[in-house]
């Protein structure tokens, strides 16, 4: 097996940024980049408390935190530019903060104003990502890697949440558009759809627990056992490495198969 690859160190020497980096499935994230080697992880989040410890626990010299909040361009803008003179350059970005809807958000009593904050979150907040982390790819000749946080609620209907599942259609289409405008550069651009990982977003969502919410959802696997922020970022280390360098404008689903609990069996 010559050409054997090592299963870690699958970012090795890289430099990435994972906004909403201090909770679930961007901390996994974080932890899972670290353990593949790069050498810089910076954790963009608006919880400092969080992500200052994170980056303590994995060394001071190969990750920092940085306070961002997304919806505030000249603060993304900052980020990546922090980024590139603490590590030299930008390799990895992971646009992944983001929120559940504020209230039930049904069509006829859709509330606009709270439409408009998630929306600047989870689409304008990874516009601005995405924007400012492509431009300081092109600037260093890098050819880096652009991963969205998507959701598997982008190709389902549901009697709530309308503004999030809208949100989550509008990210994988960005994902598209950025993937084919960035190939000529060296660019790839891919997502990553989670389904239902018991993170503090969904567990406070839904008023239960970790193991309540791992509970109510293992039965609709089909894959035995429970999706966890670690499966996430599984995924994400994957599409960041070289083992997918053929990989472009793909919305990778990662939920043991739940979606194909529609299907009958005979
Ligand atoms: P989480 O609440 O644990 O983490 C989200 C992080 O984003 C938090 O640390 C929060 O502080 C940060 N954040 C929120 N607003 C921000 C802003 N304006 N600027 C910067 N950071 C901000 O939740 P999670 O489940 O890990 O969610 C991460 C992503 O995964 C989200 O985009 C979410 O929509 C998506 N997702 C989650 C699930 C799930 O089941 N948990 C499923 C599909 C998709």
């Amino acid at each position: 097996m010559a050409n054997a690859k090592p299963c870690k160190n699958k970012v090795q020497d890289k430099v990435a940024i994972v906004t909403g980096g201090a909770s679930g499935i961007g901390e996994a994230t974080v932890l899972a980049f670290a353990e593949n080697g790069a050498r810089g992880v910076v954790i963009a989040d608006i919880q400092d408390e969080k992500g200052h410890k994170l980056a303590e626990s994995i060394g001071a010299n190969r990750s920092t935190y940085i306070h961002c909040d997304v919806t505030d361009e000249n603060q993304v803008k900052s980020l990546v530019e922090s980024t590139v003179q603490l590590y030299g350059q930008l390799d990895i970005i992971f646009c992944n903060a983001g929120v559940m809807s504020f209230g039930k958000q049904t069509v006829l009593d859709f509330d606009l104003d709270s439409h408009d904050k998630l929306f600047a979150i989870n689409v304008r907040g990874v516009a601005a990502c995405l924007k400012h982390a492509a431009r300081a790819m092109v600037e260093g000749g890098v050819k880096g890697n652009i991963i969205c946080t998507a959701s598997t609620a982008a190709s389902v209907v549901r009697d709530m949440h309308t503004d999030y599942i809208m949100s989550k259609c509008g990210v994988i289409a960005l994902m598209k558009c950025a993937s084919y405008q960035l190939s000529g550069q060296g660019i790839r651009v891919n997502c990553v759809s989670p389904g239902t990982v018991a993170t503090p977003l969904v567990c406070e969502k839904i008023g239960m627990g970790v193991e309540e919410v791992e509970k109510l959802f293992e039965p609709h696997y089909c894959l035995e056992g429970v999706l966890k922020a670690k499966h996430v970022a599984d995924a994400v280390v994957f599409l960041a490495s070289e083992d997918s360098e053929f990989v472009t404008g793909q919305n990778v689903v990662v939920d043991g198969g739940y979606h194909f609990h529609g299907i009958i069996k005979y």
